[in-house]
């Protein structure tokens, strides 16, 4: 077994989780039930974590993982004038009208 992913947002983990699954890979939860009683507990303890059963898939995970956060990155981009993010579907940043630099 081998840790694959962990996040504070356990929205994130259990997305993650989706993504992997569909892609074929057996993955397993842990922490998942320590969410309530934070009390006593690092933070960090209580992050939900992602784990690949068979090491031998691990590197297909991350693959995933990997191409499924740069499609997130493909929905915006951040304007080369200002800094500001804007949508893929603007051509012109919305603040200071820089044309969308494209690499
Ligand atoms: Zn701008």
């Amino acid at each position: 077994m081998k840790l694959l992913y962990t996040n504070e947002n356990r929205l994130l983990v259990s997305n993650v989780k989706n993504i992997v699954e569909c892609a074929g890979v057996e993955v397993t939860l842990r922490n998942e039930f320590s969410g309530g009683g934070v009390g006593e507990l690092s933070t960090i303890d209580s992050w939900l974590e992602l784990w690949v059963v068979s090491d031998e898939d691990y590197e297909k995970a991350n693959d995933v993982i990997a191409s499924s956060i740069n499609a997130d990155n493909a929905q915006g981009w951040f304007c080369s004038g200002c800094a500001e993010k804007n949508d893929a579907s603007f051509d012109f940043c919305w603040n200071c009208q820089t044309e969308k630099n494209v690499d």
